[in-house]
């Protein structure tokens, strides 16, 4: 009995043991890098995020656990532009991972495929607040950034297993697709509320109301990461009133007390939105995401009418 059981087993562990190792060991700053890579690498990866999904981006707090993550990484894929300058470096350091150093092999930032908005032209000073020199970090929540970025993720997947590239190819096709698919009925959905003007908390939205014809008129943040100041926050409801605004999207890591009190003061309504996925539980995907997100805002404009 014995001896049949370990013959059944041995080649079972062997073979579990085998395509466990062969994995790459994927590990991304955002969930939504996670999920992309998910799409792209399917079972040939094991993929793990640092940031979840209902934190804020700019801000997370480091833990040992991360530095163990970084440790086994073959590939490190970052927002960039700065997003996590914050927290990551010192993850990446302490991980004495040759490969996730920036500029190794397994570092990969997709901000460098994407199209950047609110590139400063000037010179940034302290004054302008936690403007991001480089360009607008929130890039993946515009589709066509999406597919750019499973491009780049492809292409690196491609080059540290060679022997998946058709595979990775494969797959890429595959989101590319579906993804093509879904951006008609995203498209659909929020034609009837192309040109609206919103108002929201953070500058997180540039890419996405660019994509979908909405307005960011002003912010609830006086100045990017600088919190509500009560002159700023009346400037607000007056632009509101003025020019009939009647939304304030706002990111869920944010307290709700100042955009609540300018729906009050301004007949407005405060919409909570996703910018990630794993931001509440029915986002794992990055479809899911903008299904989440779109269809929040569909309604919103519809009851303000
Ligand atoms: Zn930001």
């Amino acid at each position: 009995m014995l001896r049949s059981l370990g013959f059944l087993l041995v080649p079972f562990l062997a073979g579990f043991t085998a395509s466990a190792a062969s994995k790459l060991n994927v590990v991304t700053a955002t969930e939504d890098l996670a999920a992309l890579a998910r799409e792209v690498g399917g079972d040939r990866i094991v993929v793990d995020s640092i940031a979840r999904g209902y934190q804020d981006p700019h801000f997370v707090e480091p833990k040992p656990s991360f530095i163990l993550k970084l440790q086994k990484a073959d590939l490190l894929v970052v927002v960039g532009l700065q997003l996590e300058i914050g927290w990551l470096p010192p993850l990446i350091n302490q991980s004495r991972n040759a490969k996730v150093q920036p500029g190794g092999s397994g570092y990969l930032d997709v901000s460098s495929s994407c199209v950047i908005l609110d590139i400063p032209t000037g010179q940034v000073t302290r004054a302008m607040g936690d403007v991001h020199p480089l360009g607008n970090p929130h890039y993946w929540l515009d589709p066509d950034n999406g597919r750019r970025i499973a491009q780049a993720i492809e292409q690196k997947l491609a080059q540290l297993d060679p022997a998946g590239a058709a595979f990775y190819a494969q797959r890429r096709a595959d989101f590319d697709s579906r993804l093509t698919a879904a951006e008609k009925r995203w498209d659909a959905a929020m034609a009837p509320y192309r040109g609206r003007k919103v108002i929201t908390y953070h500058r997180s939205w540039p890419n996405f109301a660019a994509h979908y014809g909405l307005e960011v008129v002003d912010y609830v943040e006086p100045k990017p990461g600088i919190p509500p100041t009560p002159s700023h926050t009346l400037d607000v409801i007056n632009t509101m009133k003025r020019e009939n605004i009647k939304l304030i999207l706002v990111e869920p890591y944010f307290d709700l007390r100042t955009p609540n009190s300018i729906a009050e003061k301004s007949g407005g309504q405060v919409v909570v939105l996703m910018p990630s996925v794993g931001g509440v539980e029915q986002v794992r995907d990055y479809f899911q995401l903008f299904d989440y997100d779109i269809g929040l805002l569909a309604s919103a404009f519809e009851k303000a009418r």
